[in-house]
């Protein structure tokens, strides 16, 4: 038996982000793996911009940054008949270059503290498990498997091996048990845990089987006759499928639509040569480096998040068709809200019942979340393409401007998705005080800054080019527009009697004047991932709940 106080079950991205947030925060954490290390395959290619947020505020966003594509490389997502054939659409998106100086003149949807990043999800990875790893609280293996666990009402017991010793069976004891273990969970299974939702859709891209090639190729771009994109997608009667960028030079993701007349079991070489070729149009050289099968059309999310001490997040709570690029960013998010929950119960058992608050704050983000990727994956994936789109006639002429309005259309609803990101709400949670007002209405493709409590903090840029989140603290923030002491001296007694870790903005002290107007408010809470717990509006009436009544209900106490 050994000293932890939460195992982590899964070393993929959901995984990690937790081991990250508890190990910022001193939580001692198990982490196991089944593989050798992080991803070889490239998997996830879109961080978003609310994930990229995260990571700025555990430190490592321009780490993030700077990996996949060269600085300079385009990241646009482009569609055609074949990529030797015909552009049909383009949404030109800036380089990681360009998109660190852009985020600081934009406004409105896009008034965040990062954009997004086209990267691939090996990659990040690898610096997900160096932070994780960098805390002396945290053992993160690979080459480990959990075998079983069981839950003892006030402990779990696990058993686990290192795959190199499977004899040698190790057991722990610890407080909680989270599993990010995929989609093929066995702890969900084991929970007796089902997925509910849609299955199985079909449509000719995006629904069904996918044949993905991970390949290296030092001369695919010279068969491109169009401007570099990052993302290239085909839309033809025979072969649909995408092709991302890994690293701008020479690696590439192919996935491919399977028609339901094909059987992918088998294919090996022979058949990813004949994809690539009916995919781009030409012949071109390549290797290998991995091939996996795939299935797109799945809508899935646990009937449950939380059953006693053992938790799911990320893969194993939801199943996404990766339109959007929904299921990797979720999962990430999944791990920010558990994580402060977790420490916080782990620090004060009292305070436990704020766990109880993970599955009603994520589930219902978790479906509206798989919703949008279904909606989108309609849109892209059962457009009537008709074999003239390829025809050098006046009717293939017609066809194609009749795609290049739909993609055109299609790719600005499918990528260009701050309200998606930024809009995620917990409105209907237990320790979310509600002022009375109004979200805005959830959209897609706008986001309405807004501090209405349950969602995410307007953001606004300081003189000094630093974030207003860069001075949030780790934990709790109490942002006082007001001009006196006497706020910010009540509630930090409160916060220390709670044990609660609460660092205090005075605006004159950031530079930034307009923030009352922005706020709409006297003064306000956020939490620990970043979102508004409580706001006291400048149009309150009444006075603010009284200190420890507002502390307890903002922590289930
Ligand atoms: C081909 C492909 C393309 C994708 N494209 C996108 C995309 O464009 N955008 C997007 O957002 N998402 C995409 N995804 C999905 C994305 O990769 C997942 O949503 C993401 O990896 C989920 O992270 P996770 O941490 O929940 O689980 P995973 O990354 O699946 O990690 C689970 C880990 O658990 C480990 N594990 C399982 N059982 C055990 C056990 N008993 N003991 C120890 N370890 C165990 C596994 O080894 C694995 O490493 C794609 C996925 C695939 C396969």
């Amino acid at each position: 038996m050994t000293d932890f106080d939460v195992l982590i079950v899964g070393g993929g991205p959901s995984g990690l982000m937790l081991a990250n947030e508890l190990g910022a925060r001193g939580v001692k954490c198990l982490l196991l793996d089944a593989k050798a290390s992080t991803a070889f395959n490239p998997q996830a290619n879109a961080t978003q911009a609310r994930t990229m947020e995260h990571y700025r505020r555990l430190g490592f966003a321009h780490e993030i940054r700077a990996l996949g594509l060269p600085g300079d490389h385009p990241t646009d997502i482009a569609y055609f008949t074949r990529l030797n054939g015909y552009e049909l659409a383009r949404l030109s998106l800036p380089t990681a270059n360009e998109a660190v100086e852009k985020i600081k003149t934009m406004k409105g949807s896009w008034s965040a503290a990062e954009l997004p990043h086209r990267v691939s999800q090996k990659f990040v990875e690898t610096v997900l498990k160096k932070h994780a790893q960098s805390f002396a609280n945290n053992d993160i293996r690979y080459a480990h498997r959990l075998i079983d666990f069981e839950d003892q009402g006030d402990c779990v017991l696990a058993r686990f091996c290192a795959l190199a010793t499977p004899d040698q069976i190790e057991s722990i004891k610890v407080k909680y048990l989270v599993a990010g273990d995929g989609p093929k969970s066995s702890v969900r299974h084991a929970l007796g845990i089902s997925y509910t939702g849609e299955t199985g859709v079909k449509r000719s891209y995006m629904g069904g089987q996918m044949f993905a090639v991970y390949m290296r190729s030092k001369d695919l771009y010279q068969h491109i006759p169009h401007p570099r994109a990052w993302m290239y997608v085909t839309v033809n009667p025979k072969r649909r499928g995408f092709l991302a960028s890994v690293d701008g030079h020479e690696q590439f993701a192919f996935h491919s639509a399977v028609s339901e007349s094909e059987n992918p079991e088998h294919w090996a070489e022979k058949e990813a040569r004949q994809l690539l070729l009916e995919f781009m149009g030409c012949a071109v050289d390549f290797e290998i480096l991995s091939i996996q099968t795939w299935t797109a059309g799945h809508s899935l999310v646990a009937e449950r998040f939380q059953q006693g001490r053992v938790f799911l997040m990320g893969d194993a709570a939801h199943l996404f068709t990766p339109t959007g690029g929904l299921g990797y960013n979720t999962a990430i998010e999944d791990a920010v809200n558990l994580g402060w929950k977790l420490a916080t119960a782990i620090a004060r058992p009292e305070l436990a019942g704020l766990l109880n608050t993970y599955e009603v704050e994520r589930r219902p983000l978790a479906l509206r979340n798989t919703n949008y990727a279904r909606e989108f994956a309609d849109s892209v994936g059962l457009y009537p393409v008709t074999p003239a789109i390829e025809d050098n006639t006046p009717e293939g002429q017609a066809e194609r401007e009749r795609a290049g309005v739909h993609f055109n259309a299609h790719v600005r609803k499918e990528f260009n998705i701050p309200g998606v990101t930024f809009g995620g709400r917990y409105d209907h949670s237990p320790i979310i005080i509600s002022d009375g007002s109004t979200a805005p209405v959830d959209q897609a493709n706008t986001y309405t800054p807004t501090a209405t409590p349950g969602g995410r903090p307007p953001h606004a840029w300081l003189n000094d080019g630093s974030s207003l989140y860069d001075h949030f603290g780790r934990d709790w923030t109490l942002i006082n527009l007001t001009s006196g002491h006497e706020i910010e001296d009540a509630h930090t007694l409160v916060a220390k009697q709670m044990g609660i870790e609460l660092k205090c903005l005075k605006p004159n002290a950031l530079d930034l004047p307009e923030l009352e107007t922005l706020y709409q408010a006297h003064w306000v809470i956020v939490r620990p991932d970043q979102m508004v717990a409580y706001r006291h509006p400048i149009t309150a009436k009444e006075g603010a709940p009284e200190p420890l009544a507002l502390w307890r209900q903002l922590l289930a106490a």
